[in-house]
């Protein structure tokens, strides 16, 4: 936790709840990640955390945005950022969203299958598109594979059908899935996207961009590879397989930019013990699955949390939101351990809470108020 967030939680007592971001951190990741792979222009996922304050920092910092919606595009125009610095990333657009994007100035799309580039080249005639390409997810504790990305095959045809229809083939993508702690992901994922682009090119395509996606990974309970990793692993791959004649390179973080500049601090609603020869506690949260931590599902992703009695004896420990909901249950066999002292009203911190937390906090699920937000 940064100095700034810990002055905060100390000074202001906040309600739980609630997050507390440091912006400055962004700005010191921002700057990291730049420094890490200097060549490659930053796109922020703007998903990971749409806070104005967030957008307005990087807008100041020259950063460039991946949106997912028409509502994501307005989130950055709000921010002062240009239509030009904007990509709409997703593969999967309404028309409206298409329209909208693309009256505002939005001319850089991402697209995966033949509708879509229909779709565009209708109702974004002349843009720039790129392809996404399904590679690999392994080494990722969220993976997005499935659902994203074609084949090298089809991406050919495709790529080759933009330029007749009268888009501009700008570039491939792919995405190697979030929290990637593996950086030979983006090896391979390179020299995938290294052969079909050369292919094009030779074949007369004006294909000039490669995006390397997000993916990124934030230190939770496990440490991760240091982002200078990332960067030599994919300037490695890069000049491997481009030699001298390296394309325009962009990428797209979401959880690094932001995610170890927040932390959640919430309060302990009840410590139960099943059984008095039960070694385990069950420690239920006022936040859980449905108040924000989502990624929680399925153990994946592992927060550090912190209590006031830390250093004093420490038990295992299911750790569970105050919901009615039986799927409401963030940790049951990573092995948790917390203070034996730890009891109701005690206040904890989840560390690294900064990234694809706000946004996946339900309405009103039981009644609870979505999670309060300050950026400081
Ligand atoms: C979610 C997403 C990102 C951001 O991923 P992180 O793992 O948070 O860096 C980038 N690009 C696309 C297309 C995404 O869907």
């Amino acid at each position: 936790m940064t100095a700034k967030v810990a002055r905060f939680l100390a000074e202001q007592q906040p309600a739980t709840p609630c997050l507390v971001l440091d912006v400055d951190r962004v700005a010191e990741n921002f700057r990291a990640l730049t420094a890490a792979l200097p060549l490659a222009r930053i796109y922020y996922a703007v998903k990971a955390n749409p806070a104005p304050q967030i957008l307005s920092r990087l807008v100041g910092l020259n950063s460039s945005f991946d949106a997912a919606s028409a509502e994501e595009v307005q989130a950055c125009l709000d921010a002062g950022a240009a239509p030009g610095v904007i990509s709409f990333g997703n593969t999967i657009k309404k028309v409206s969203a298409i329209r909208r994007a693309f009256a505002a100035g939005v001319s850089l799309f991402a697209f995966d299958s033949a509708e879509e580039l229909e779709k565009l080249a209708r109702h974004a005639p002349g843009s720039r598109v790129y392809c996404r390409i399904m590679v690999e997810n392994a080494g990722a504790d969220w993976p997005l594979s499935r659902k994203f990305g074609t084949t090298i095959e089809s991406a050919r045809g495709l790529m080759a059908r933009a330029g007749e229809m009268g888009l501009d083939p700008y570039g491939l993508s792919f995405h190697v899935g979030s929290q990637q702690t593996d950086t030979a992901s983006y090896e391979a994922a390179i020299g995938k996207v290294a052969m079909l682009f050369t292919d094009l090119r030779d074949s007369g395509v004006n294909i000039r961009m490669v995006n390397l996606g997000g993916g990124f990974p934030t230190r939770y309970r496990d440490e991760v590879p240091g982002i200078d990793a990332f960067g030599n692993a994919i300037m490695g791959a890069m000049t491997r397989h481009f030699g001298n004649n390296l394309p325009e390179m962009l990428i797209e973080p979401g959880r690094f930019i932001v995610g170890d500049a927040g932390v959640v601090c919430a309060e302990v609603v009840l410590v139960s013990r099943r059984d008095k020869n039960d070694p385990v506690r069950w420690v239920y949260l006022d936040i859980g699955r449905f108040g924000g931590l989502a990624e929680t599902e399925g153990e994946s992703i592992k927060y550090r949390i912190t209590t006031a009695h830390d250093g004093g004896a420490a038990g295992p420990v299911a750790i569970a939101g105050p919901t009615c909901d039986g799927a409401d249950i963030m940790y049951e066999r990573s092995n948790y351990r917390l203070p034996l002292a730890l009891q109701s009203g005690d206040r904890v911190e989840l560390l690294s809470t900064g990234a694809y937390v706000t946004t996946y906090a339900s309405q009103r699920f039981n009644g609870f108020a979505p999670l309060t937000e300050y950026y400081v």
